[in-house]
């Protein structure tokens, strides 16, 4: 029993060894070494594993055969792409598939140029050249992000495939500089009593967080029941604490002093009193050159020159009425005798412009008190009468000193330019019958061009500019 059990154990065994032998030897079939089912290439280089070693035959001998390969891959693209080997060998059938993937593995180019000295605490800088290209994308200079850390910019830009380049640079964050309010219109508003008062609006722009108009506060207010002065206060900080502030003043005056018109909006207001004179054909030549026009408050006692007064006209300017005597003693006595004076000289101007003015300077201004020695409150009621009969006088904001203080053509200029003011009137008070005024004048209108002023006639419509009345 024990040898036939053996010669059982034995035959299987035989039989299991000759079983593999004949399948490794005589049993034949395709062969494929060193296949690998996934492929990675990177985008526009050739793929070179294309080949694969296919034979037929047993581990012993197998002879390389042919096949074919079904599906491509394409290296300018990124994708996943499948290639299939086929062969069909004596009746056997190969198939066999990899998955080969085109992949950018290439960090995108990044470059930045520029000054990092002042960086806005939301990253915001000027005069940074920022550039981003990658090789599979092209140009992403669009996808390029910052952000502020740690006292230092980090740009960063991906590509579509995720890789990453980025660039750091120390910087200096600051905002020193608080937003900028523009008000709409003028800094100074004129309305009359019972008037409304509409807001003409503004725009705040920050230099870091741009349009900051939604965080303006306006604070104060205007009644137009009442006359006064009123202020209102424009302000805005930015994100990082710098506030600004601005004031718009409202005045509102009874309504017989309200005259339509802007005040400020950058005009100057150029006056001349007491000609024509000597130097007055001099001085409009000047005006003529500059195409400026000003205002003549004239007299009429100097018969030499009534010509200058119809040349004064015809080229534009406002022949005002000062005064035909200039005689303070005549025409501070009475309100008959200004009268009197105010309408001879008014004739006369009629005589030679054709022009019936009713736009008056009294002499000394409004605010004189010379009148005094003549009549009391003299002054309180001229001014009163000349508005009730339909004229409007006019005084002064900038004195050039030319009635006495200096003869000085440079001071005179320097008296003018720096009581010039871009929120105010500025009518300048000068003479023409003095020649170192003649002389400032075309520095005075350089100044005011260069400036950005423009150089007008007063007239009806012009702004009231009254002082305070002393007599
Ligand atoms: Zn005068």
């Amino acid at each position: 029993m024990k040898n036939k059990a053996f010669l059982l154990i034995l035959i299987i065994s035989f039989s299991f060894l000759f079983s593999c032998f004949y399948v490794n030897y005589f049993l034949k079939n395709i062969y494929v070494t060193d296949f690998d089912d996934y492929d990675e290439v990177e985008v526009f280089k050739d793929y070179s594993n294309k080949k694969i070693n296919l034979c037929y035959g047993n581990k012993v001998n197998c002879k390389s055969i042919l096949y074919k390969v079904k599906g491509s891959v394409n290296t300018k693209r990124i994708g996943t792409y499948t290639i299939t080997y086929i062969a069909d060998y004596n009746g056997v059938h190969f198939s066999k598939s990899k998955k080969v993937k085109v992949v950018d593995k290439e960090k995108p180019e990044l470059s930045v140029e520029g000054s990092f000295t002042n960086v806005c605490p939301n990253g915001k800088t000027e005069n940074v050249k920022i550039n981003a290209t990658d090789n599979y994308d092209g140009d992403i200079t669009d996808k390029v992000r910052y952000k502020i850390k740690d006292n230092k910019i980090i740009y960063k830009v991906s590509d579509s495939s995720g890789n990453t380049t980025r660039k750091e640079f120390d910087v200096n964050i600051m905002d020193n500089k608080g937003p900028t309010i523009i008000l709409n219109e003028e800094n100074i508003i004129y309305l009359a009593v019972d008037s409304k008062y509409k807001e003409p609006g503004y725009v705040a722009i920050d230099d870091c967080d741009g349009n900051v108009t939604e965080n303006v506060k306006v604070t104060g207010s205007v009644d137009t029941s009442k006359k006064g002065t009123y202020e209102l206060t424009y302000s805005v900080s930015d994100e990082y604490g710098n506030e600004t502030k601005v004031n718009r003043i409202v005045k509102v005056l009874p309504k017989n002093d309200y005259k339509p018109g802007k005040l400020g909006n950058k005009t100057i207001y150029l006056t001349f009193d007491d000609g024509p004179g000597a130097h007055t054909a001099r001085l409009l030549d000047i005006l003529k050159k500059y195409n400026v026009k000003a205002t003549f408050f004239v007299t009429g006692y100097d018969n030499r020159y009534n010509d200058l007064l119809k040349r004064e006209a015809e080229e534009g300017h406002t022949v005002g009425l000062h005064s035909y005597t200039h005689n303070y003693g005549i025409i501070y006595s009475s309100i008959d005798a200004y009268m009197e004076d105010l309408l001879k000289i008014q004739n006369k101007v009629k005589e030679y412009t054709g022009i019936e003015s009713t736009i008056i300077r009294f002499p000394g201004g409004s605010s004189n008190t010379i009148s005094r020695r003549y009549r009391t409150k003299i002054m309180s009621d001229l001014t009163k009468k000349v508005e009730e009969v339909g004229f409007r006088y006019f005084d002064w904001t900038i004195m050039s000193g030319d009635a006495g203080n200096t003869k000085d053509p440079n001071k005179i200029v320097e008296n003018v330019t720096s009581g010039i003011k871009e929120d105010q009137p500025n009518v300048v008070l000068m003479h023409d019958i003095k020649s170192y005024t003649v002389d400032s004048v075309e520095r005075i209108i350089e100044y005011g061009l260069a400036n950005g002023y423009t150089f007008a006639p007063l007239t009806m419509d012009s702004p009231v500019i009254h002082q305070r009345v002393n007599n």
